[in-house]
């Protein structure tokens, strides 16, 4: 740290990403990418803007938004367009929460959430998820600060459903409360339907997952006018060219796409239906996932343990070494070929692990 460093943030600790290995090839499983490829039309997309680079990009990014609104079927006045999502849930720690309003979230969740919240200078409560790792839907209910759930939940892969979300809603009036969809086109129910009727709801998505874009960062909030109209204060005071013209370009190409990102879901949830029983015919727990990843683990088997053995073999999928995922690994569902290759060295390791007993 230099001397010039600003005390407020003396402590603050980073977010860190995963691995994004450079030298050796591996089985990357440890970021929830998509194996795919971005849908050929977002490709031409960007492929065009490449050659008017020298122009800003359009600061209301107006014919990603209207496509976007088109697509969640909400006015475009109901959505924002942010430099992946994180950027999007960093404006809502900005313009919703402040000393007197602190956050409140899940214990076990994306693990942003108090960066952002130690970033801002915001205090931030935290949330024990039950035994199970469900949410404790009437904690949430009885606290009146501004929520932060993740829906379904990261890593454990859970959802709540939309009556339960509709609880904390309208327990809650006075606060705003932000419903991160990260991982919802896997299975999930999206709260978009319910911005009409909860002036305190925020929904916020990503192209990063289900749309093959982590590459482009590009997320969005949608919500009532007013409350998109608050971050879009802080996004024009902060950077109003968020969104490059190449990721606006391939935006809409792949919103044009649908069906495309729908075939690559499907694929997912397929591929995720097979490994999770291949894992659990291994002796492994796995836990009903509605997401692009698997969460697990087996006993007697250290989580850290099968994460070094993987990254050995040329796997890496994402560990956390906290007292209550410590057993656990978070396993990205890859293609078909990336998750029998996974199998194959999860059923080395435990062969090994047997001859050394
Ligand atoms: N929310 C959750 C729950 C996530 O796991 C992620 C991705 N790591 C994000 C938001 C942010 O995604 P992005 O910034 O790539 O849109």
């Amino acid at each position: 740290m230099s001397r010039f460093f600003s005390k407020k943030y003396e402590s603050l600790v980073p977010y860190t990403p995963g691995e994004q290995p450079k030298g050796r090839t591996f089985i990357k499983l440890n970021t929830n990418e998509s194996p795919f490829p971005p849908s050929p039309k977002a490709q031409e997309g960007a492929k065009r803007e490449v050659e008017l680079l020298q122009l800003y990009p359009d600061p209301t990014c107006s014919a990603l938004v209207n496509k976007m609104a088109q697509v969640l079927g909400v006015k475009s006045e109901n959505v924002l367009m942010g430099n992946g999502s994180d950027e999007v849930l960093n404006f809502a720690f900005m313009a919703f929460c402040d000393k007197e309003h602190p956050a409140a979230f899940a214990d076990i969740t994306y693990g942003f959430y108090s960066v952002f919240a130690e970033l801002n200078g915001i205090a931030y409560l935290e949330i024990p998820l039950n035994e199970d790792f469900t949410l404790p839907v009437e904690e949430f209910c009885k606290i009146s600060h501004t929520l932060f759930i993740a829906n379904p939940n990261a890593p454990t892969g859970l959802a709540i459903s939309l009556s339960d979300i509709e609880r904390i809603l309208s327990s809650n009036p006075d606060r705003v409360v932000v419903i991160d969809e990260a991982y919802v086109d896997f299975g999930g129910q999206s709260a978009v339907s319910l911005i009409d009727k909860y002036e305190n709801l925020l929904v916020t998505g990503t192209f990063s997952k289900s749309r093959s874009m982590a590459g482009a960062r590009l997320g969005y909030g949608v919500a009532n006018a007013a409350l998109i109209g608050d971050l879009h204060t802080l996004r024009n005071s902060t950077n109003p060219y968020n969104i490059n013209r190449m990721t606006m370009a391939a935006g809409i190409g792949v919103l044009e796409d649908e069906e495309y990102t729908k075939e690559n879901c499907k694929k997912i949830i397929a591929t995720r239906a097979r490994t999770a029983k291949e894992l659990e015919k291994l002796g492994f727990e796995v836990i009903p996932s509605l997401t692009n990843f698997l969460f697990a683990k087996k006993e007697g088997l250290s989580g850290m343990a099968f994460y070094k053995s993987l990254r050995e073999k040329g796997v890496l999928v994402r560990h956390f070494e906290t007292p209550r995922l410590k057993d656990y690994n978070r396993i990205t569902v890859g293609s078909d070929e990336e998750m029998d290759a996974f199998l194959q060295a999860t059923r080395e390791i435990l062969k090994e692990k047997e001859e050394r007993a």
